[in-house]
């Protein structure tokens, strides 16, 4: 049976959530909803950023440098909205000391500002408690399966591998048949996502 429908759905890709890095112009703030955040390799690949295939990676192959990335559900009270928001290792520091201090990540309100107006300038992350007596965080989103949506990738080729630097590490093991299918996918998949930040939407403000 098929379903089809005259109304656009507010969600159009199953679970997916809209990735976002922090902006240049403004610091983003919002309530993390994630129990912890996650990380894998990236690279920069063919105009968009994927995961580090830990078994056979293109972008290895051909030399392409990757960089540690982590993710965490983002969800602000006064719009409503959850994003996946991608921090760089140095950046997401203050998050291990969090989760450390309080034993989960779930609640903490994060503020996220560049150091000046570059896209690729350094992020400063502050946390703190929120105060959630008047605030119903929404359940946590399924990280790896908002990531597989964003990344084309199918979700049982991701899993959590174990703990790296003291952070759950996802781990990216593509199945070569799937791969093939996928990789002439995203050749057409509008959803490139440039490192300088776009595809984004804003948090809060
Ligand atoms: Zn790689």
């Amino acid at each position: 049976m098929y379903n089809f429908s005259h109304e656009i759905p507010e969600d159009p890709r199953g679970n997916s959530l809209p990735l976002m890095r922090c902006p240049t112009n403004k610091p983003i703030t919002g309530i993390v909803t994630s129990d912890d955040l996650i990380g894998t390799n990236t690279h920069y690949y063919r105009g968009r950023t994927i995961p580090c295939d830990t078994e056979s990676c293109p972008a290895c192959s051909e030399g392409f440098p990757w960089r540690w990335h982590s993710y965490v559900s983002l969800y602000s009270p006064s719009s409503h909205r959850t994003v996946l928001f991608e921090m760089t290792a140095r950046a997401a520091e203050p998050l291990k000391v969090y989760r450390d201090a309080y034993g989960t990540l779930r609640g903490c309100r994060l503020t996220a500002k560049r150091s000046n107006s570059s896209p690729n300038s350094q992020v400063n992350i502050q946390t703190q408690r929120a105060d959630l007596q008047e605030i119903a965080l929404p359940a946590e989103p399924n990280l790896l399966e908002a990531l597989s949506i964003i990344w084309n990738i199918e979700l049982p080729s991701i899993s959590v591998a174990g703990i790296e630097k003291q952070m759950p590490r996802a781990s990216v093991r593509r199945n070569q048949l799937l791969r093939k299918s996928t990789m002439q996918k995203s050749t057409t998949a509008s959803q490139s996502q440039s490192p300088n930040g776009d595809g984004s939407s804003d948090v809060d403000k």
